[in-house]
């Protein structure tokens, strides 16, 4: 594209509009701006979480409440952005709204002119003018929020170069966005470092006159071309210093004494997801309703000293001890020492990460010592057919067995499990319901209805799961204008497919989810935190303890041997290695054993492998 020098690149400026988690800075503009600044020592960069400012103004409950659903956060800059379809967009409003009192509270007319008035006077607050350049960071629930941002900026500074990146565009999202958005001069195809950088230079060369499309940088004329859009990511993490969070700092010090909180530090120590990589003969890697690859090619991670001077310099310098590592899942071959080395600092830390349900125990431990007290695993189903269909690589044995470990360690376990599946049928829903005897006695999965992302590899191949179309999702056409809706591609698509059966075909698993949290909040409802199922190991016998709703605990007692293989099988063990370990033990008694705690949901069992259910009652971890 062309563009017309005025003065060298000196200023720049990063925004995050709403509606990210009010209580964590961007990780995205924090990280752009002190790799810029490392590159580019005379470049002045600006970043600003207006998003914070609005969870300040309507109150951050409130903010939550929103930033907590799509389509809710979606509908207020919409109705801004586009005032004539007001009346569309305030029926998703109410519809999404349906039982919330605090945000029925607000008619949504009134709660519309209230944020533009906060986004207005931040816009008149900022000149604009001083910039070379404008940079919008735009992930999920920015989308119509940055849009307007945009728009409304460029009508006062015509000539400001406006530069989008972030996971709202990438690929084929970007497909006609100069055309509906001509506000917007580039956008950043992947991570923006190095394509920033590189279009950063050529802004800086006055003989620079043109910006042709480039990996990592699309520009109206890779649009007119259909160029397909490529990345242009950074070999190795080891170039990134600490993000720098200043300016999200200096804001929340601005608020008053009643409104200031300890913010959440976001972290990276990898990017991408190793469970992608390319295999032969497969027609897609990874999960088959992840839409990762749109954002990320391969895996990198940080080398252990780098993650921990970076979360030790981070926690001093912000003295908060809370971090998120916002990782897509954590490293398989570096984690523990990361974890290690991370205890060594002696800081009580508070962290939370996401991680596969392939990791170990020892792993999960020197995570929980770190101070991990949150996770959310990709669990996704409880049925070994249907992670089969999702492409997981892993089994209702491994989930049921990290699911333990998290309860025996005290790590909340925040996870998912995935319903509505295209494809899934009474097979796995049936396993499903049968393996949920199982997990009663662990923290309850939370339900999640399958979406379908743009580029995932069910997008990618609809036919495979029995989809007739795809499409944008319908609450898109009530946002934006038809011609909008029709040209372009959003990240959540809808699909003519299965919706209707899975409906029904999913209810009984709903009900028991259900009555799983309710009885799992019920038998933890005493001060004292008891696991449901736990043991207490007498060195020769072992007391087995089941807590139940009507007050009286169910004992039951292992001696000998069967306490022995009750212990061995803390991991999931194979019969055949059950049978080698205890080999002056027939299998005709080792079998019926086995058996009979499995009737009784005290061990599970998977083709012919067996894992004990019962945690110690005295944390402690077992490694034989
Ligand atoms: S869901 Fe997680 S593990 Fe699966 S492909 Fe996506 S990032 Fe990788």
């Amino acid at each position: 594209m062309e563009f017309k020098h005025t003065d060298p690149l000196e200023k720049i400026i990063l925004t995050s509009t709403p509606w990210p988690l009010y209580s964590r800075p961007s990780i995205q503009i924090g990280t752009l701006k002190s790799y810029l600044k490392k590159k580019f020592p005379d470049l002045k960069v600006d970043a600003h979480h207006f998003y914070l400012k609005v969870a300040e103004d309507i109150g951050y409950r409130r903010y939550q409440a929103i930033s907590e659903r799509t389509w809710l956060a979606e509908t207020i800059y919409a109705a801004l952005l586009y005032p004539e379809r007001h009346e569309h967009i305030e029926k998703i409003f109410y519809k999404q709204t349906a039982g919330k009192s605090l945000l029925r509270k607000i008619p949504f007319e009134i709660l519309t002119k209230q944020i533009q008035k906060i986004s207005e006077t931040f816009i008149h607050t900022i000149d604009w003018g001083e910039y070379d350049l404008a940079g919008f960071s735009i992930c999920l629930c920015q989308l119509t929020a940055s849009l307007y941002f945009i728009r409304q900026v460029k009508k006062l500074f015509p000539n400001l170069f406006i530069v989008v990146g972030g996971s709202m565009f990438t690929g084929e999202a970007t497909q006609n966005l100069f055309k509906f958005f001509p506000e917007i001069d580039i956008a950043i195809n992947g991570e923006g470092e190095l394509p920033l950088s590189r279009l950063i230079t050529y802004l800086k060369d006055p003989q620079c006159k043109e910006i042709s499309p480039s990996e990592g940088i699309i520009t109206p004329k890779s649009d007119e071309k259909n160029t397909p859009a490529e990345f242009h990511q950074m070999n190795s993490l080891s170039d990134l210093v600490p993000p720098d969070y200043d300016d999200y700092f200096e804001l929340l010090q601005s608020f008053g004494p009643d409104r200031i909180f300890f913010p959440t530090l976001p972290m990276e120590i990898s990017r991408g997801c190793w469970w992608r990589r390319k295999k032969e003969d497969q027609k897609y890697t990874g999960c088959a309703f992840c839409n990762l690859n749109l954002q990320w090619a391969g895996y990198r991670s940080k080398k252990p000293e780098q993650v921990v001077s970076e979360i030790d310099h981070l926690t001093t310098k912000y003295k908060t001890l809370s971090v998120a590592f916002m990782d897509n899942l954590l490293p398989l071959k570096t984690s523990r020492d990361i974890f290690n080395d991370i205890s060594k600092l002696g800081k009580d830390f508070r962290l939370f990460g996401e991680i596969r349900a392939t990791t170990s125990g020892p792993v999960l431990k020197a995570m929980q010592a770190a101070g991990m007290q949150e996770v959310q695993i990709g669990i996704e189903a409880l049925s070994t057919r249907l992670l089969k269909k999702l492409n997981k690589g892993t089994t209702t044995i491994q989930n049921i067995e990290i699911m333990k470990h998290c309860e025996m360690m005290g790590i909340k376990n925040s996870s998912n499990l995935i319903l509505y599946f295209p494809g899934s049928d009474p097979k796995d829903v049936d396993e499903t319901l049968r393996n949920l005897d199982f997990v009663i006695w662990f923290r309850p999965l939370k339900i999640v209805h399958f979406w379908l992302g743009l580029g995932s590899p069910v997008w990618q191949h609809p036919e495979s799961f029995g989809l007739r179309s795809v499409f944008n999702h319908r609450n898109y056409t009530a946002i934006f204008p038809p011609d909008v809706y029709k040209a372009m591609r959003f990240i959540i698509q809808s699909y003519q497919g299965d919706l209707g059966s899975q409906r029904k075909l999913w209810k009984p698993v709903k009900k028991k989810l259900k009555s799983w949290k309710k009885s799992y909040g019920e038998l933890h409802r005493s001060p004292r935190h008891e696991n449901i199922l736990s043991f207490r190991d007498g060195r020769n016998f072992l007391i087995i303890r089941q807590k139940r709703l009507n007050g009286q605990s169910l004992t039951h007692r292992l001696e000998g041997t069967s306490r022995a293989i009750y212990l061995f099988c803390w991991k999931h063990r194979s019969l055949k290695k059950i049978l080698a370990r205890f080999p002056s033990v027939a299998a005709d008694r080792i079998e019926p054993f086995l058996k009979m705690m499995v009737d009784k949901k005290l061990m599970f069992q998977e083709n012919n492998n067996y894992l004990s259910l019962a945690v110690p009652a005295k944390r402690k971890f077992h490694e034989q």
